[in-house]
């Protein structure tokens, strides 16, 4: 490359929640080149695989262009061929559509899924429309899949979202405990810096927990094996060896935190009408519980000795006291880690409260290397897809659209009549396809997600409710991706660089980046579809006639006009931008909406625990953390002296909660909702792998990454694979009671299952091993469990 005629820029990585800094290179209106950004406090110059290959995940030969929409003679036809329209003819028939729902089945009759990939004004945007516009709360991420289990467990314990420490943590730390996290493979750069700690300073050690051997366990001190659904059992137990060894820090839990008991909620899985009960029932993701003393909870977790956990988990005492003395050891520092492996899980929201407990109970807590650390898959899981509200029950900032006085202030910040916002919960990610399946959603909006290869269950519960003849179905993607030739009108989307972003990661890290290139063809950024797609409706066609007839000067206004141009988005003009600026909307639109949105959306948080830097301050640092107060990000919450919301001599406020103390649940170990037996005997454990990030639609069209793994296998203990007369590489089918995909086994490499269990990723849309998964789902959190389910294996 000839570097004289390139224009470096910064950009945080596309791919995954760590949030890596990258510097990216342009050269005649294409991005030519990436390389990890030094001025990264994240990633300090280094990327991992993925990210060193960004500069290409935008040419795939592929990309999509132009709307498409499936016809036949002419006109549209739901089992007609996708046939190229223009964005006008593409609007006028999905705008047909949705007011054809909401007029027939009203708010409930429409639904939208949407992701931590959405840029954090895009996912606001898609808040605003839905909730404010549509008046429905049917709106869901994909982080519910992802992420729901670790919102329950932080709104339970602290009252607010997301981790109180951050990536400074790594270099603290004296332990590492990996409650069910692959990070070698999953957050590669944030294993350089527990790898770094571990090489460079004597007597740190690391655990690494999993139902199967992977990568991490490489660095493993104290490997650990368990038992699928085990980690409750174990949680308990190193809870009783604190408390039988007398290692129990009184005066953190005496001044610090409460005791509450939890109160078995319905089980999984069931169908939507009694789910529709327990989601408002849970509206708060409160889970119910019950206040205990002290006493009463020592005296529940009396009953998980070491030979019970050992017992129950299948992990030798030995291993089980290690890990304890770990928790227990007042000197050494602890951080815990985890994502999906305990997010995925029935009983998701629990176990998150049972790591915290460990925590609290040792008052190993918000102080540098003493850090609970729940890690995101995607790019803005915080940023997005948690921060800015685009869960069924959620406004921005925490908010709830279940408690009226949240919807008072969303509707003020909004500048909407009072009562617009429907105090109705929304029917979560599992419902909206069991809804679509049933015909109670009929037009349906997928932006910047895969979910038809994501959704557990997928041929039983997902592709009936797309194919159903009542539904329409739109996908907004870069790529013709299993769900955007699913549905019925695809929408071509600008990737990343190609708009101007922002995201959230895992530490609560803010990162803008500016627009630097043009999408091909027709694409266009979801933020330009979702404004260009609410001028089609007014405010006539969507609310109800009672609220117009209380608030006249809204009558007949467009969506456009009432929420994206009025006061508070449309006051940053062009000419307050800088002078490179390049801004597809803004030129479209007339006005600096990126800013208006932002500027709008961090009033929400501003003097609320969530306070956000101003738009610019962002674009000319690599990301700062939240709580952001006279100009300083905050490492630590909750700890006097680090962040500025607890007050002098109060040593530790946990202020989500209204009496400052933290809550210490009492959980029991729960069976999981389906094992192995004669019929179906192995274990399936689903994931990801380190080349391919989530379904695999963008990082299997970068030709390096696509040769590295290029198919899925069928990961299998050489036991398991010679009872059942399998040879490495051969073909073989993986069944469940749902369905089944053929793959090949593999006896050796990267992951090693014990026996009774195989691992499968997921990232192949050739193998959609959620054909076979169980769409069980924890009843707090709504998170689906993709970890553990019964198959057999038999050669094809
Ligand atoms: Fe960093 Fe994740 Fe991107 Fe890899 S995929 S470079 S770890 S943000």
């Amino acid at each position: 490359l000839d570097d004289t005629r390139l224009t470096w820029s910064k950009a945080p990585c596309r791919f995954c929640g760590t949030g890596c800094s990258v510097n990216v290179a342009t050269k005649a209106g294409q991005v030519v080149a990436t390389h990890g950004d030094i001025k990264s406090p994240v990633n300090r110059g280094l990327n991992c695989v993925k990210g060193y290959f960004l500069s290409k995940v935008m040419y795939g030969k592929d990309r999509l262009t132009t709307p498409l929409l499936r016809m036949r003679d002419g006109k549209y036809d739901k089992n007609g061929d996708f046939t190229e329209v223009s964005w006008g003819t593409a609007f006028s028939v999905m705008a047909e559509k949705f007011k054809h729902a909401l007029n027939k089945k009203g708010p409930d009759g429409v639904g939208m899924f949407g992701s931590g990939q959405w840029t954090v004004w895009e996912g606001y945007a898609g808040v605003k429309l839905m909730k404010a516009g549509f008046r429905s709360n049917n709106i869901e991420p994909n982080a519910r899949h992802c992420m729901a289990s670790a919102v329950a467990g932080f709104m339970r314990t602290f009252g607010i979202d997301e981790p109180m420490g951050c990536y400074d943590d790594f270099e603290h730390a004296d332990a590492f405990v990996l409650w069910g996290s692959n990070m070698a493979e999953m957050h590669p750069i944030l294993w350089t810096r527990i790898a770094d700690r571990r090489l460079s300073t004597p007597g740190t050690q690391v655990c690494v927990m999993s139902t199967y051997e992977h990568r991490s366990f490489d660095l493993a001190d104290i490997p650990v094996i368990f038992n699928p659904n085990t980690d409750l059992a174990i949680a308990n137990f190193i809870a009783n060896y604190i408390i039988k060894n007398k290692k129990v820090n009184w005066d953190f839990v005496n001044k610090h935190t409460n005791f509450r008991k939890g109160v078995t909620d319905i089980g999984y899985g069931l169908r939507p009408e009694d789910e529709r009960e327990q989601s408002a029932k849970n509206a708060s993701n409160a889970g119910d519980s019950e206040a205990i003393n002290f006493e009463e909870y020592a005296k529940f977790v009396a009953d998980y000795t070491v030979e019970k956990a050992s017992e129950i988990s299948g992990v030798s005492q030995a291993a089980l006291l290690k890990m304890a003395k770990l928790y227990a050891d007042p000197n050494i520092k602890v951080m815990s880690l985890w994502t999906m492996g305990v997010n995925q899980h029935t009983r998701g929201a629990w176990m998150n409260n049972l790591i915290y407990n460990l925590h609290l109970l040792t008052g190993k807590i918000a102080t540098p290397g003493n850090s609970p650390f729940s890690l995101t898959g995607q790019p803005s899981a915080c940023g997005t897809a948690r921060e800015v509200g685009t869960f069924a029950h959620r406004l921005p900032a925490d908010l709830l659209v279940a408690k009226e006085e949240h919807r008072t202030t969303a509707e003020k910040i909004w500048n909407i009549p009072a009562g617009t916002i429907n105090p109705k919960v929304g029917a979560h990610a599992v419902l909206h396809n069991r809804h679509l399946k049933d015909g109670k959603i009929n037009a349906y909006w997928v932006m910047c997600n895969n979910n038809m290869q994501a959704a557990a269950n997928m041929l039983e519960e997902g592709l009936p409710g797309y194919r159903n003849p009542e539904n329409f179905i739109v996908v907004s993607d870069a790529y013709p991706t299993v769900t955007a030739q699913a549905g019925d009108l695809i929408l071509p989307t600008a990737m990343w660089v190609e708009k101007e972003g922002a995201y959230g990661n895992a530490e609560r890290r803010t990162q803008f980046w500016h627009q630097l290139v043009d999408a091909p063809g027709e694409a266009k950024s979801d933020l330009w579809q979702l404004m260009e797609f609410s001028k089609h409706f007014t405010t006539n066609d969507v609310w109800p006639k009672e609220l117009l007839a209380n608030n006249k000067n809204y009558k007949g206004k467009t969506l456009f006009d009432v929420l994206f141009k009025n006061g508070n988005v449309d006051k940053f003009g062009l000419e307050q931008t800088s002078p490179d600026y390049n801004n597809q909307e803004a030129k479209d639109f007339g006005f600096y909406v990126q800013k208006g949105l932002f500027e709008e959306y961090a009033t929400f948080g501003r003097g609320h625990g969530h306070d956000l830097a101003s738009f610019d301050r962002y674009h000319q640092e690599r990301g700062l953390r939240w709580p952001v107060v006279d100009g300083k990000e905050t490492l630590w919450r909750y700890k006097e002296g680090s962040d500025p919301y607890v007050k002098k001599g109060k040593g530790f406020d946990f202020y989500g909660k209204p009496d400052g103390r933290a809550i210490i649940f009492a959980l029991p170990y729960e069976k999981p909702p389906e094992s192995p037996d004669k019929d179906f005997p192995l274990w399936l454990c689903t994931g990801r792998v380190l080349e391919h990030w989530h379904s695999g639609s963008m990082t299997q069209r970068v030709p390096e990454l696509y040769r590295a793994f290029p198919d899925a296998v069928c990961f299998i203990h050489p036991s398991d694979a010679k009872a059942a007369g399998l040879r490495r590489g051969d073909k073989v089918r993986i069944e469940s009671r749902r369905g089944h995909i053929i793959s090949r086994i593999e006896t050796r490499g990267r992951n090693k299952p014990p026996q009774g269990l195989i691992f499968v990723p997921w990232f192949d849309s050739r193998q959609l091993i959620n054909k076979v998964t169980l769409d069980a789902i924890d009843p707090i959190s709504k998170q689906t469990d993709f970890k553990k389910c019964a198959v057999k294996v038999s050669k094809v």
